[in-house]
């Protein structure tokens, strides 16, 4: 960095005026609720910045095509049209954001040298880490700049150590978390708090949240992380934890890989039961299924895994997430599903092994009793612990077998308070999809707690004590998507109208007004911890939170 006395001054201004513009941000705030003033006030700070920056940094400006030459690079960074193709595409398939290279880096070192290029640049450029790219909307993508392909960094032989003392791995963010499971099984451990597909990153869910159903018992995986190793956006590594450098920490959960590349975590771990009852009863009641879900919720030392979905009549009842229903009742699921148009599926698990094997069968028959469900509609499985955790596998292969999972995906995610999911059980599910009738695949509806989630972390969730997580997730054409993309807007519309206050998982906002709604009261803290962390708007552009 070319530094000297005049840059250090206007560094200090920099700050100044940085600081000043928040506090009158955060004045403004506390007045009114005047979102467009408030983004007026961050464009001028980017604009400041902007103009001010390059006087206090070097003359180069090294862009991802004049640094394919850089000797730190060489051999792992390429502008191969394969490798920037692969990039450019998510789960989702519905965008295409292609960068001008890619990093597929063997070391940490790495990763901090190309952060540290793109910062000390006079105009730096950007780059996203990317785990698995399952996100649905580029939200890994780097336009014109550099995507990190994170998975290049995994070595058997050195991405996890177990603590069996202190009850933790210490984990590449890089590896899946089956990968994770698969090693810490072999030592009679396991993490406690999943998602429903174990084949995603570890970097790439604790950007997120990480939910599922243990999300009610455990809280999500970004509630289950000790510590984590961060590279900020300005190259900088850092060790977080609530207790070191806690503000780091607490932004980079749940962060959209706004704050840094997270390259390790410390993931908390438990013994590993054996095996699962896994069992599923059907509603026709939704507040009858929304009570029962909420009870069993409550009972802390009950349940370790509790969903719930939506089904409509689209033939046999079983989707690609699970084939779990015995083909002799299909026909009966599928006359009551006829008849009432809309039924509900409450799911559950119970762990258990050779200690809890005699009580397991009793306790599931107490729980039986004390549901509402259509009786009669009561299904039961036993099946290994790493089986329950892996159920989506099956249907993922099975779907790779007849090409139908590399297609388009318009999923939406959304949080609903509490207090508004009769409403919008009414109007959605029984009023917009009904209507439609085009959404077919998973439909997931099951409520968690707040108190399992820190107000500290970055991922935005509703005020309420307890609200849902709702699910559409969707398999579409590539000539039919944009009919489902509608149906997302009509069901964001409906809620917006009804003024749910429900916030989306896994967002998507086309504008910055629909982020500093998303993040609401968070969202000064959210831009501060940018300016903080990544001044010059480095990292991951594809969220399409800062421009
Ligand atoms: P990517 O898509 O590669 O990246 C996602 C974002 O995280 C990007 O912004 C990227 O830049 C950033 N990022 C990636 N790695 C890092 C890192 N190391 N440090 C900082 N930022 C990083 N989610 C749930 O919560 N529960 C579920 O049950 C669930 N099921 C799913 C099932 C399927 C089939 C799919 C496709 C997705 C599912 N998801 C679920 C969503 C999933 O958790 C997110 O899409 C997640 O981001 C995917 O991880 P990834 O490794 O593919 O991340």
């Amino acid at each position: 960095m070319g530094g000297s006395i005049n840059t250090d001054l206007l560094l200090l201004f920099i700050d100044i005026t940085k600081a000043k513009a928040f506090k009158h941000i955060s004045q403004k705030n506390m007045a009114s609720n005047n979102f467009p003033s408030q983004s007026h006030l961050l464009v001028i700070i980017i604009f400041i910045t902007t103009l001010l920056t390059p006087i206090t940094t070097n003359n180069t400006s090294p862009q991802p095509w004049n640094i394919l030459s850089n000797d730190n690079f060489a051999g792992k960074l390429t502008s191969a049209s394969s490798s920037v193709e692969a990039a450019a595409i998510d789960f989702g398939h519905v965008t295409k954001i292609l960068p001008s290279a890619v990093l597929n880096p063997s070391s940490v070192q790495d990763i901090i040298d190309l952060i540290k290029l793109s910062f000390d640049s006079q105009s730096s450029f950007p780059i996203a880490a990317r785990g698995h790219g399952h996100s649905f909307r580029g939200q890994a993508a780097a336009k014109d700049g550099v995507v990190v392909n994170m998975r290049s960094m995994v070595n058997e032989d050195r991405g996890i150590k177990v603590s069996r003392t202190g009850l933790y791995a210490d984990v590449d963010t890089a590896w899946l978390w089956i990968e994770v499971l698969n090693k810490t099984l072999e030592l009679g451990l396991t993490p406690v708090s999943w998602t429903d597909y174990l084949y995603l990153t570890i970097g790439g869910t604790l950007s997120n949240g990480g939910i599922s159903g243990q999300t009610s018992r455990y809280g999500p995986q970004i509630s289950n992380v000790l510590e984590l190793d961060v590279i900020t956006g300005k190259g900088e590594i850092a060790t977080c934890s609530n207790d070191t450098n806690s503000d780091l920490f607490y932004a980079a959960l749940g962060g959209l890989g706004q704050f840094g590349i997270i390259t390790r975590a410390r993931i908390k771990l438990e013994l590993a039961p054996k095996r699962a009852k896994w069992l599923r009863f059907l509603y026709t009641d939704f507040s009858e299924f929304t009570r029962d879900q909420e009870r069993l919720i409550s009972e802390t030392d009950g349940l370790h895994f509790l969903e719930g979905s939506v089904m409509l009549d689209h033939g046999p009842p079983d989707n690609w997430r699970s084939t779990y229903y015995p083909p002799s009742d299909h026909l009966r699921i599928v006359s009551m599903i006829k008849r009432y148009r809309v039924i509900y599926c409450l799911e559950v698990a119970k762990y258990y092994d050779e200690t809890s094997q005699h009580s397991v069968n009793e306790e599931i028959e107490k729980l039986s009793e004390s549901l509402n469900y259509v009786r009669g509609f009561v299904y039961e499985k036993d099946v290994t612990y790493i089986d329950f955790l892996n159920r989506v596998r099956t249907g993922e292969l099975n779907l790779k077998s007849k090409g139908q999972w590399d297609v388009p995906h318009p999923w939406l995610n959304l949080f609903v308070p509490k207090s508004q999911i009769s409403r919008f059980d009414y109007g959605v599910f029984k009023g917009i999809i009904l209507r439609n009738n085009i959404t077919t695949g998973p439909l997931l509806v099951y409520p968690m707690k707040r108190i399992m989630w820190n107000d500290q972390m970055s991922t935005a969730i509703p005020e309420e004590d307890v609200f849902y997580a709702v699910g559409f997730l969707r398999s579409a054409e590539f000539d039919n998507w944009e009919a489902y993309d509608k149906e997302n807007m009509e069901v964001l519309k409906f809620c917006e109208d009804a003024k749910m206050d429900v916030i989306q998982y896994l967002p998507y906002h086309a504008s910055q007004e629909g982020w500093v709604r998303h993040f609401g009261p968070m969202w000064n803290t959210f831009v501060e911890r940018k300016y903080r962390y990544d001044p010059k708007m480095i990292l991951s552009p594809g969220q399409n939170i800062f421009r």
